[in-house]
C-alpha cells in the first residue's frame, strides 16, 4: 500500500532575515531591521508545497532539539506534512543568516547544523517511509552519502526518484541513472556540464537536456523562470511548457514549489509532461507573493492552465 504520494528527503532550515542599509565590512557593526524568522530549507519547502496542494506527503529530515526545530516542525504540520520521519537532535537546527540590502540583494551564511547529521543509517531506519511512497524527491542540502543511500533505497522500494541537484554539487556515483526526472535550472545545468565546455556553453536548454540525458537519467526537466520549463526524455523527445504570465514579486522558493508539485503529480499518476504543466502553474503562483513557504499556493489559488496544445 502506498500511504504517501510523495516522500521528501532533505533539509529543513530556519531562515533568519535582517534588512540592512549596507553590509558590514570586516570588523564593523551595522544596525539592521527587526529579525524575521521563516521556515525554509529546500526539503522542507518542497514538502510544504506538495502538502498545501493536497498531496499525502512525508518528510525525512533532521532538526535540532531547539526552538528553531520546533518552529520548522510546526510549519510542516500546519501545511499537512506527516512529520513522523523528522528526526530531532544531534546538532542545532540548520539556519540561514540572511541580510537583505535596499536593492534586494541577499548575503547568506548557511549553518547546515542537523541537516549535516542526517546519515545513511537514518535512511536505513526509515525503510517503512520509502516502502510507503510512490515518489521520493531529493535535493543536495544533506550529505552526499545520505542522498546516495536514499536514492538506492527508493529504487529498491520501487519508488520513482526526483532529484533537484541544488545547491549544485557533483552527483554521487550511481545516482544520475536512477533520476526520473533530474530537475535543474540553468545554473545547475551548466554546473553539472562544466566538464563538457561545449555543452555547458550552449545557449539552448534543449542542448543542456540532451547532454544531461547522456549521463544516464531517464528524464530531465530544465526550469526556465518566467519562460516555464523544458521536459526531455531518454527516447529523444523534448517539449517546452510555458509558464502562465504573472506579475513576479519574489522568486524565492519558486524552484522548490515547482519540484514539490511535480513530485506530487507524478505520485498521483500523471505522465511527466502533464505533471510539468501543473508544476509551472504552482511555480508561477509562488512568485506572485513574497517569501518561500508563505508564498506557496493551495490548489484553488492556482492560475488557469496555460499554453495547452
Ligand atoms: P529556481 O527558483 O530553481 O531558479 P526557476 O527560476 O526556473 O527555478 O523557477 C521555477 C519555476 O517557477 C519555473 O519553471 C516557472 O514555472 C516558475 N517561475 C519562476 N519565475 C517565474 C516568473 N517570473 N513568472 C512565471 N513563472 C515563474
Amino acid at each position: 500500500m502506498h500511504g504517501y504520494d510523495l516522500l521528501v528527503v532533505g533539509s529543513a532550515n530556519a531562515d533568519l532575515v535582517i534588512g540592512v542599509d549596507r553590509r558590514p565590512a570586516a570588523g564593523e557593526t551595522v544596525l539592521g531591521s527587526d529579525l524575521a524568522v521563516h521556515p525554509g530549507g529546500k526539503g522542507g519547502n518542497q514538502s510544504v508545497a506538495a502538502a498545501r496542494l493536497g498531496a499525502r506527503t512525508a518528510l525525512l529530515a533532521r532538526v535540532g532539539d531547539d526552538a528553531h526545530g520546533r518552529l520548522l516542525l510546526d510549519a510542516q504540520r500546519a501545511a499537512g506534512v506527516d512529520t513522523a520521519g523528522v528526526l530531532v537532535g544531534g546538532a542545532p537546527t540548520g539556519v540561514a543568516l540572511i541580510t537583505v540590502d535596499p536593492s534586494g540583494d541577499n548575503s547568506i551564511v548557511v549553518s547546515p547544523g542537523a541537516n549535516a547529521r542526517l546519515t545513511p543509517d537514518d535512511v536505513r531506519d526509515a525503510g517503512a517511509l520509502f516502502a510507503a511512497a510512490r515518489v521520493v524527491s531529493l535535493q543536495l542540502e544533506i550529505p552526499p552519502d545520505t542522498v546516495a543511500a536514499a536514492v538506492r533505497t527508493s529504487a529498491e522500494a520501487g519508488a520513482r526518484v526526483v532529484l533537484n541537484p541544488s545547491p549544485p554539487a557533483p552527483l554521487p556515483d550511481g545516482v544520475p541513472a536512477l533520476c526520473d526526472p533530474l530537475v535543474v535550472n540553468e545554473h545547475e545545468a551548466r554546473f553539472l556540464l562544466s566538464d563538457d565546455p561545449a555543452a555547458a556553453g550552449s545557449s539552448t536548454p534543449e542542448a543542456w537536456a540532451a547532454a544531461l540525458l547522456a549521463r544516464g537519467p531517464r528524464s530531465v526537466v530544465v526550469t526556465l523562470g518566467a519562460e516555464g520549463a523544458l521536459v526531455a526524455t531518454a527516447d529523444g523527445s523534448s517539449v517546452r511548457v510555458p509558464s502562465p504570465p504573472v506579475r513576479a514579486v519574489d522568486t524565492t522558493g519558486a524552484g522548490d514549489a515547482f519540484t514539490g508539485a511535480l513530485g506530487w503529480r507524478l505520485g498521483a499518476g500523471d505522465d511527466l509532461e502533464t505533471a510539468v504543466r501543473f508544476a509551472v502553474r504552482v511555480g508561477a503562483a509562488a512568485v506572485t507573493r513574497p517569501g518561500a513557504q508563505a508564498s506557496f499556493p493551495a490548489a484553488e489559488e492556482l492560475p488557469e492552465p496555460w499554453g495547452e496544445v
